[in-house]
């Protein structure tokens, strides 16, 4: 029975060190990295989704979700995922990891606002 004890005691202060060092390790990563920094067109998720700042210059041959005339009223600032008002210059964007779109801004998952 002690032996149980005892085991349980070593794992449970096995675990505390394992926390404390992925604490550690967050706390290592750029503040930049987990919010507040723009999202720019050249980066490569940006360009896999066929995110554009302004959504007037987004390839709608290769984007065609944003053509025609629905299409064309397809924003950021609209957009569900926009965690923003329409007013909003910027605001963050889950699909980008909550870094910052800009209102007038598209990317091919953009989904209406209900
Ligand atoms: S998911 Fe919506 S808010 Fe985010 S970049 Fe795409 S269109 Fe903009």
């Amino acid at each position: 029975m002690k032996n149980v004890k005892m085991t349980n005691r070593r794992n449970f202060l096995k675990l505390g060190m394992k926390a404390s060092a992925g604490a550690l390790a967050l706390s290592a990563i750029p503040v930049q990295l987990l919010a507040g920094d723009e999202v720019a067109a050249d980066e490569a998720l940006a360009q896999a989704m066929g995110y554009a700042p302004d959504a007037a210059t987004v390839d709608t041959a290769k984007f065609p979700k944003r053509a025609g005339e629905a299409g064309a009223n397809q924003f950021c600032n609209n957009c569900a995922l926009y965690a923003g008002t329409a007013d909003d210059e910027t605001a963050p964007c889950s699909i980008f990891q909550n870094r910052l779109v800009r209102g007038a801004g598209w990317c091919n998952a953009w989904v209406a606002k209900s």
